[in-house]
């Protein structure tokens, strides 16, 4: 676990922030698709940093054994970009019920927080097929504008990101943008795609949409594994709740493919 010390704060979008941090460790990092990672945001008036000692054995279950009103928030995040030592990050501002939109929403350059990977033991291959298809929502924005980076211009690709507004698209080329404001939805905008079996896809975003999407394209007959997914956020329930049912079983899944 380290420290990562706030060094730029510039709004994107109204409802997107990029902030870029320095901190030990960074210069370490390998390189690899959708780097993923956690954050921990300090309670009001304490500390992101979580002690280590060897006595509590993991740095996690230091983490857990903290007291409840002084252990950090964690949440996970997206590496936009690492480069020259310096880590971007960009956060929605989903409101101030989320302690990372809400420290986000307040960020001032020196402000520290915690840092928990991106470790390449979740590092996942890009996909290969003659069309790639991307959906995800504003939270998987960063993931996707990233991914879309190592692609070769030749490759063909459908990308598909749902946002609140006109407002929220950010300069991400071919993005099929999906507007909340508009009565769209992403799951009837790629459901309502013709894609054929053998492509790769990607999914990120809510859980529940993610997972009906999943099934859209299990349904057309792509296969599991060529079908990377992952659900970034519960509504009403924060990163701090249990599992649910439906969690649990995306998480089998998610094992199962795997291993095809
Ligand atoms: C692998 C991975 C990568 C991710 N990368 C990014 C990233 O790069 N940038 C980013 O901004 N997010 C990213 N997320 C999503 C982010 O972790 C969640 O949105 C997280 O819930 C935010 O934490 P919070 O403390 O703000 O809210 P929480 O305390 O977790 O939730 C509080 C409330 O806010 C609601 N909520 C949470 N997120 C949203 C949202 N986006 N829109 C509306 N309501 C919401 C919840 O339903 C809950 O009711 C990623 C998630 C994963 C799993």
């Amino acid at each position: 676990m380290s420290l990562l010390t706030v060094t730029s704060v510039v709004p994107l979008t109204p409802r997107m922030t990029r902030m870029t941090f320095t901190g030990p460790g960074l210069a370490e990092i390998g390189t690899w698709p959708d780097q993923q990672l956690k954050l921990l945001f300090p309670q009001p008036g304490g500390s992101a940093h979580v002690s280590d000692a060897p006595d509590v054995g993991t740095w996690y279950q230091a983490y857990l054994a903290m007291p409840d009103d002084e252990r950090p928030w964690m949440r996970s995040f997206t590496v936009r970009e690492l480069a020259d030592e310096v880590l971007t990050i960009d956060f929605v501002l989903h409101g101030a019920n989320g302690p990372a939109s809400r420290w986000a929403s307040s960020a001032q350059v020196g402000d520290v927080i915690g840092r928990f990977g991106p470790s390449p033991d979740y590092a996942r291959p890009l996909g290969e097929a003659e069309l790639l298809v991307f959906a995800g929502d504003e939270t998987a924005l960063p993931a996707i504008a990233s991914l879309l980076e190592l692609l070769p211009a030749a490759q063909q690709r459908l990308v598909f990101v749902e946002v609140a507004d006109p407002a929220e698209e950010q300069d991400v080329p071919g993005v099929r943008w999906v507007h909340r404001s508009a009565g769209e939805d992403l799951v009837s905008v790629v459901t309502a795609q013709d894609v054929p079996a053998d492509v790769w896809v990607w999914l990120g975003g809510e859980a529940s949409a993610v997972r009906a999407l999943r099934r859209h394209f299990v349904g057309r007959g792509v296969s599991k594994k060529d079908i990377e997914f992952s659900g970034y956020w519960r509504r009403t329930l924060t990163q701090d709740d249990a599992p649910t049912a439906d969690d649990l079983a995306e998480a089998q899944e998610r094992i199962a493919a795997l291993s095809e």
